[in-house]
């Protein structure tokens, strides 16, 4: 069995790693913040001492870090993974970043002999608890092979979509869906509350039809209960669809209601609603309307 290193143990990586040493995996684990790196290794983990020191007793060296800079610290910076690593090691890079800086990534590992699949998942935290996240890669087929026994300890659907840059594409046109989702939802909650409807009846009245959704199931209950507990973050979500905007750009292609909706992203940030819940866009919604999306008294 491959020994595997885990770099960046926060809400994701501490499920996602558990779920491996419970298959059997032995791992050594790296976050910069030692606290984190404690209760993995309470769990049974190797303590790694740096990043280099993760890759250097690994095979296989997976990174769930926030970002694209995350990432390139972690793996090309000093004390990084490519200084430890010896050629023939393969890097998964699960976090949701940039399709280009994955490719600057994988270029600079190829150049040592390493391999580098990008692999981003969608499912939060609940589904890597329970090692049912939908996991989306990009890279060789034979590095993707050699790794899906290991992913597939982490998810219910692991699939190729490409060469490196493609899971995180994937990961984009995902968020983009779900932004959208989620905007289009506190429009029309929003107008049924203002008509004098309750909103309840109405998400009931049509999660059955063409406008039903999984995003619809777990979003609207939230904003009609008032609940912005994340889940998954204002923050992250603004940074996914800055990511998308900028392989947009490079590509030029035109996506205008990504746009707008990154903008309302921004702007909840700046109310101090960065660290709620991607269902609360509401809020933004809801202020335009002077309206709030909530039951009849
Ligand atoms: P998080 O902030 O909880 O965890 C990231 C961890 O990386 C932190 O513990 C941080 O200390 C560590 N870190 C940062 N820089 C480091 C470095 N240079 N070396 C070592 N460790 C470092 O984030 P998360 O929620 O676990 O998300 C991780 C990734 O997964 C993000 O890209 C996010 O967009 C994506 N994602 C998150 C969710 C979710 O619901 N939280 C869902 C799907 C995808």
């Amino acid at each position: 069995m491959s020994q595997i290193g885990f770099i960046g143990l926060g809400i994701m990586g501490r499920p996602m790693s558990k779920n491996l040493m419970k298959a059997g995996h032995n791992l050594v684990v790296y976050d910069v913040v030692a606290a984190l790196a404690d209760a993995v290794i309470a769990d049974g983990a190797a303590r790694g001492e740096s990043c280099r020191d993760v890759a250097a007793r690994s095979d296989v060296v997976i990174t769930m870090l926030p970002d694209g800079p995350e990432v390139e610290q972690a793996v090309l910076g000093p004390n990084g993974v490519l200084e430890g690593a010896a050629a023939g090691t393969t890097i998964v890079d699960m976090s949701s970043i940039s399709p280009m800086v994955s490719q600057k990534v994988a270029a600079a590992c190829a150049a040592k002999g390493v391999e580098f699949l990008d692999a981003p998942v969608s499912g939060g935290e609940p589904k890597a608890i329970d090692g049912t996240l939908a996991i989306m890669a990009g890279g060789k087929q034979e590095v993707f092979d050699k790794v899906l026994p290991i992913l597939q300890k982490l998810g219910s659907s692991v699939t190729l979509t490409g060469a490196v840059g493609a899971g995180n594409v994937t990961k984009l046109a995902n968020q983009i869906m779900v932004a959208c989702n989620i905007a289009a939802m506190s429009e029309a909650l929003v107008l049924a509350t203002k008509c004098g409807l309750d909103p309840e009846v109405v998400f009931n009245a049509v999660k059955g039809g063409l406008a039903g959704s999984t995003v619809l199931n777990a979003k609207a209950p939230m904003v009609i209960a008032r609940n912005f507990k994340p889940g998954f973050r204002i923050r992250l979500h603004q940074k996914d669809l800055r990511n998308a905007l900028l392989a947009a750009e490079s590509t030029k292609c035109a996506l205008p209601l990504t746009s707008l909706v990154q903008q309302m992203l921004i702007a909840l940030m700046n109310q101090g609603h960065g660290d709620l819940d991607h269902s609360a866009i509401a809020l933004f919604i809801e202020g335009l309307a002077a309206t709030q999306v909530e039951r009849p008294k």
